[in-house]
């Protein structure tokens, strides 16, 4: 198939692609390199382009005979969303309609959409089957959850099918260590437990030790940035015209902040130090996926099925670059 890949020097974005080439697709990856990195995708895949200049994906989409669309160019720090609204709105929804509009009428069939387990909001039965009611929590999640809408309403009306992959906490590197997280500011646990570790930063601060959860630290679904990577490419297989198609991609399994901390030493030998501080706004205090959907009906499993089997390949990309890809 010939794939567009938005967002496709991103963390997320740049293991996808990899495994696309590998599956035999012709890509072509569209990223502002805002947040991507260039070394994180093949030269000669990238197009540097934003996605406000639509007559450039135009031009992509009519010129490279695209026919399928894989959307992760977005913003997604949660707390940015609460004071920025608007940038999450343009960027998350006015930007991905005009992408959408465009698939329309250059006739792109298929498309998958990066959505997240935060279009759940806080979660009324967990682990979260995708029935669970979608009623978001903060302005990052209300625009990936409009944005899932606006898909059904186009397959409902048009020769058009989606899938939007609800991840839970993409994490780990690819296992040669060649690919990784590098976000700038890096907020994501696993990342900055691993700084704490070697002395980057001075400590880790543990956001609430009160909640209703086994040792009172959150609980999050640690999903192998590989294992994400996959669904998006069984995904794309599964697409057919009016297909409304959406699962959650996570483990099942939830493991706490103190635990992550745990693991991170016992992968690394190292100490890590630790402060216990107060809740960050707007964290449920578990969210793990229900991943039978997915499993069921994509064949799809993790082939990392512990947190310390993902935290072995976030270290060894972190030990291999210590700076991300220091551009
Ligand atoms: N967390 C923390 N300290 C940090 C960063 C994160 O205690 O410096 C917690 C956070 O409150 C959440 C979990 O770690 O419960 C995972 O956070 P992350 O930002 O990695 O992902 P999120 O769940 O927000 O998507």
């Amino acid at each position: 198939m010939r794939i567009l890949v938005t967002g496709g020097a991103g963390y997320i974005g740049s293991h996808t692609v990899r495994q696309l080439l590998a599956a035999g697709h012709e890509v072509t990856v569209y990223d502002n390199l805002e947040a991507g990195h260039r070394a994180a995708v093949p030269a000669g895949s990238l197009v540097v382009g934003d996605l406000r200049d639509v007559d450039h994906l135009d031009q992509l989409l009519l010129v490279n005979r695209i026919e399928a669309v894989v959307h992760f160019a977005a913003l997604a720090y949660v707390g940015e969303s609460v004071t920025n609204p608007a940038k999450y709105y343009t960027t998350n929804l006015i930007y991905a309609l005009h992408l959408l509009d465009r698939c329309r009428r250059n006739g792109v069939q298929k498309f998958v959409f990066s959505s997240t387990c935060a279009t759940y909001g806080v979660p009324q039965t967990v682990p979260i089957a995708e029935d669970e009611p979608q009623a978001p929590v903060n302005p990052y999640g209300n625009t990936k959850l409009a944005f899932e809408r606006a898909l059904a309403d186009y397959a409902g009306a048009y020769p058009f099918g989606y899938c939007a992959l609800r991840y839970f906490n993409a994490s780990g590197a690819a296992e040669d260590g060649s690919l990784g997280e590098h976000h700038d500011p890096e907020t994501h646990l696993i990342p900055i437990v691993i700084q704490a570790a070697t002395g980057k930063r001075p400590h880790v601060e543990v956001f609430g030790t009160d909640y209703p959860t086994p040792d009172g630290t959150c609980v999050r679904d640690y999903i192998h940035v590989d294992d994400l990577a996959r669904a998006h490419v069984l995904a794309l297989g599964a697409l057919t015209p009016g297909a409304k198609l959406a699962y959650n991609v996570g483990t099942g399994r939830g493991y706490s902040v103190l635990e992550v901390i745990r693991t991170v030493e016992e992968v690394t030998g190292l100490k890590v130090p630790v402060k216990h501080g107060p809740r960050r706004a707007g964290d449920p205090p578990a969210l793990v996926a229900k991943a039978d959907k997915i499993r069921a009906e994509l064949g799809w499993a993790p082939k990392f099925d512990s947190l310390r089997a993902i935290v072995e390949t976030a270290w060894r990309w972190h030990k291999a670059h210590p700076n991300g890809y220091g551009e």
